[in-house]
């Protein structure tokens, strides 16, 4: 045990004693370094606040932090502020602080991050810079009147030290790396990169640049990178008073290849790239939910001749609890189920999270004391599933007869192109992550949701 070098992770009993408050525990405690935004925080001039919340507010916001929180929701619930961590996309609660204390401790929160805690009746937001473990987090913190003089509090945590950023980093499947490769071979086309708030997209249109190969290519980005940085790409910061046009022109000259660009939020803009597409190639963001919203939209920017001529792919992802690998349990799928998800039939094995424990045996230990690695989740961390609308000749064909969405996933389908459901059935083989989860991700309604089939069963089960 003592040679294991992960990092320990506060024992689930300890923690919880952290969050309310009580005495203390081995787990390490945040650094607050101040707020961010430019603002001060006068913590002389609030003594009394200090005094009463916040060594709670640093063991609140250490625990959320030792269990990989990526969310902390604060709010008043029945006269006591209830807090829930947000873990890979779920939220749990975590303490229940009696009404006094709770309300100091938002108040405390918001004068961290320079904000007044005085003022509960209006939207503010703001930042805690902090350090936990070595490493770095900006604490974004928005607080929100919730009735009768009461706040809610949503505090985003961002790790600034986690760079993930290549293909194989993230586990981008290889032939659509090829792909990406292949449309931005030719110094031509436009690829696109969206998905809904919070779903990594700027990660995954770095991710989609870095595909291209550095050594074969020259690769030039003009986009605001907000602090990432990129590798084997040559920034380029366009002359004031320059356009669009005047840059791309200067960046030709340059034998440019590839060209990194802020997403794409105008027609002007849209027009201009599209103008441009038979001799550069361009990859960035645009704000759009699914691809098929992407589409319609350069469509109606640019009209569907330019769409058809221009446009190669366009890729989204989804996030996807990932099965703890301390604890997941191997199943053998039987035959009909492997057809059903369209796997290969030599199948041996699947995972699924471990059975509860029976409700009834109070001698029985909880999946808690089971598995200290992911606390009884049974998911720690995620991983992404992939889908890449492609512009082929026949998807061509497709939408010049009409633009309706069935006809492009029919087509889509048709083609073998990847779509989200089957990459997560990709990382259901991969034994990455379980079926359950799929149908949680992709069947979130509950009144839809009922057993099928696709249930995994006990081995031998008929
Ligand atoms: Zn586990």
């Amino acid at each position: 045990m003592a040679g294991k070098p992960d990092p320990k992770k506060p024992d689930p009993k300890d923690a919880k004693k952290g969050a309310e408050g009580q005495e203390q525990v081995d787990v390490e405690q945040v650094l607050f370094q101040g707020p961010l935004f430019g603002r001060e925080a006068n913590l002389k001039a609030n003594a009394k606040l200090v005094q009463a919340a916040l060594v709670p507010v640093k063991q609140m916001i250490s625990d959320a932090l030792a269990r990989r929180s990526h969310t902390i929701i604060m709010e008043p619930r029945e006269g006591r502020l209830s807090v829930r961590y947000v873990i890979d996309g779920i939220p749990y609660p975590a303490a229940a602080v009696p009404g006094q204390k709770g309300i100091a401790m938002v108040q405390m929160t918001k004068l961290l991050a320079g904000l007044d805690p005085n003022d509960r009746k209006s939207i503010q937001t703001g930042g805690i810079k902090a350090e936990f473990e070595k490493i770095p987090y900006h604490l974004m913190i928005e607080s929100v009147p919730a009735g009768g003089g009461a706040e809610k509090l949503r505090i985003k945590v961002e790790n600034k030290k986690v760079v993930r950023q290549k293909p194989s980093e993230v586990g981008f499947p290889d032939h659509l790396k090829n792909k990406i490769r292949n449309f931005t071979s030719e110094r031509s086309g436009v690829v696109l990169v969206c998905g809904p708030p919070d779903s990594g997209v700027t990660t995954l249109t770095v991710i989609t640049l870095h595909c291209v190969d550095p050594y074969l290519y020259q690769v030039y980005n003009l986009a605001d990178l907000q602090g990432r940085e990129l590798i084997n790409v040559t920034d380029f910061k366009p002359e004031p008073g320059h356009d669009m046009e005047i840059t791309f022109d200067r960046i030709l000259r340059r034998e440019a290849d590839v060209l990194f660009l802020n997403p794409l939020k105008s027609p002007q803009d849209a027009q201009t790239i599209f103008q441009y597409a038979d001799r550069l190639s361009f990859i960035m963001e645009i704000p759009a939910n699914t691809p098929f919203e992407a589409l319609q939209k350069v469509i109606e920017w640019v009209g569907i001749d330019e769409t058809l001529k221009g446009l190669r792919a366009i890729v989204t992802q989804k996030l996807i609890r990932k099965l703890c690998d301390d604890c997941k349990q191997a199943f053998r799928p039987n035959p009909i189920l492997l057809k059903k998800l369209g796997l290969p039939p030599e199948t041996t094995v699947l995972y699924r999270a471990p059975a509860p424990p029976p409700p009834d045996d109070p001698k029985a230990m909880t999946i808690e004391e089971l598995c200290k690695d992911c606390a009884g989740v049974p998911y720690h961390g995620r991983v992404a599933a992939f889908e890449m609308f492609e512009m082929t000749d026949q998807m061509k064909e497709v939408l010049a007869s009409g633009v309706s969405q069935e006809a492009v996933r029919k087509q889509m389908a048709a083609e073998g192109q990847t779509t989200l459901q089957k990459d997560a059935i990709r990382l259901v083989a991969e034994g990455k992550t379980s079926l359950e989860e799929i149908q949680r991700v992709f069947n979130p309604n509950p009144a839809k949701k009922k057993p099928t089939s696709a249930q995994p069963r006990p081995p031998g089960a008929k």
